[in-house]
């Protein structure tokens, strides 16, 4: 017998289509959730969803589901997200969210006849433009901190409320989502690797065993600004030095005691910011992230104390503030193995790999069994405009989700 194959043009065809919603004129893509570009791009998917004659719904935090019913309404489901970061490229998260659509589509068109119920899921805000990573993840799966939500100011500048309300959506009903939810037996999501190994390695599949969880701070050293030409440099609190210090230190420290884990300084931003005055104030993020649950717990607190030490020794004061987290996740054995033999018996090339990013697939680990499948990302180039993907690799990864959906819907 010859295995259902998906429809590798169309695919392809509508990913072309969906990457001319939300063109930047500074580059890239820019679809926000909820902004004009987003709201077409979930028109154009509503429409692509009906015209393949699945059941579309829409719930209280805007995620949007394609349905194919079985004969028992448990629900197996396949996504990602269609949002993008500001000048974004065209394939993290449209490739999760429309291979998933073109395997439902091709079972319906067969009128394959499934036991369970298959879903394509496209959640809302996974890359946090609006008020945190996961909205639309985190709403549906009851993880959604009110704090997040009630009187929130985007990036943007205008309030979360304010936002939503475009889409027809209101603040307060966006945590009903998780009542709204079906029984979900399981969770897959096809994404890009956003790193260099699987080109590297010139492997088109990777089967994701662990999703690294993260804390996310926003921190501070104050000391003492004043003249660069009159205070002598053995009498100031200097917070950029303060700052750099440990993050030398900081750096070593990973390094020495938690390989595999990361720490990153991704802005700073010095006070007064001027060239003849010694800063006063270092505001910094800092981002821990790590596959293992118990070793981000240390790394925190270790870290933590590192940067009080380097004020206290240094007469300045140190400040944190937790402005989001992820815990780390395992992939369960039931999906991964099934994973593997799947991508053996289509002949595809496979590895083991661990994902550094924080996917949807991580959120939904909260109320089931989830897999995550990787293609190769060229160049490791992800969120920005060069973004890219060999279509070969696409259409493998499709196809094994294809496979995946069919097993996981059968009895
Ligand atoms: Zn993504």
């Amino acid at each position: 017998m010859t295995e259902l194959k998906i429809n590798f043009e169309r695919l392809w065809q509508e990913l072309e289509e969906l990457a001319r919603i939300g063109q930047d004129p500074r580059g890239g893509i820019s679809r926000p959730s909820f902004s004009l570009a987003d709201l077409e791009a979930r028109k154009w998917l509503k429409e692509k969803i009906e015209a393949a004659g699945l059941t579309y719904r829409q719930d209280s935090a805007g995620n949007i589901f394609g349905r194919l019913a079985g004969k028992t309404p448990q629900v197996v489901m396949a996504g990602s997200h269609l949002d993008t970061v500001v000048n974004g490229g065209r394939f993290d998260g449209s490739v999760g969210v429309l291979s998933a659509l073109e395997c439902l589509r091709r079972i319906k068109e067969e009128n394959l006849e499934l036991y369970r119920t298959l879903e394509l899921a496209s959640f809302t805000d996974e890359e946090g433009n609006l008020v945190g990573d996961f909205l639309g993840s985190r709403a549906f799966t009851g993880q959604l901190k009110e704090e997040q939500l009630k009187n929130a100011r985007t990036q943007f500048g205008p309030p979360l409320a304010e936002i939503v309300e475009k889409a027809g959506l209101k603040v307060e009903n966006i945590p009903l989502a998780a009542r709204e939810r079906p029984e979900i037996l399981a969770f897959l999501e096809l994404h890009i690797e956003q790193g260099p190994i699987l080109e590297e390695e010139e492997i088109p599949i990777g089967l994701v065993t662990t999703i690294a969880g993260k804390r996310y701070f926003q921190a501070t050293f104050v000391g003492r600004s004043g003249h660069a030409g009159t205070i002598p440099m053995e009498l100031r609190q200097d917070a950029f030095i303060s700052l750099a210090d440990f993050a030398l230190r900081a750096n070593q420290l990973v390094l020495r005691k938690y390989e595999d884990n990361t720490l990153t300084i991704g802005r700073v931003v010095l006070k007064p910011g001027s060239f003849s005055i010694i800063p006063g104030e270092a505001d910094f993020t800092l981002d821990l992230r790590s596959q293992n649950r118990q070793e981000l717990e240390e790394l925190e607190k270790e870290i933590l104390k590192l940067a009080r030490e380097v004020a206290a020794t240094r007469g300045l004061s140190f400040y944190q503030q937790l402005v989001d987290s992820t815990e780390p996740i395992v992939v369960p054995g039931s999906i991964l193995n099934r994973l593997k033999a799947l991508s053996e018996r289509l002949g595809y090339d496979y590895r083991l790999i661990s994902s550094g990013a924080g996917h949807d697939s991580q959120i939904l680990a909260a109320i089931c069994p989830v897999g995550l499948i990787f293609i190769p990302s060229p160049e490791g180039l992800s969120h920005v405009p060069d973004e890219k993907i060999n279509p070969s690799d696409l259409e493998k990864g499709a196809n094994l989700l294809l496979q995946a959906l069919l097993e996981l819907a059968s009895v």
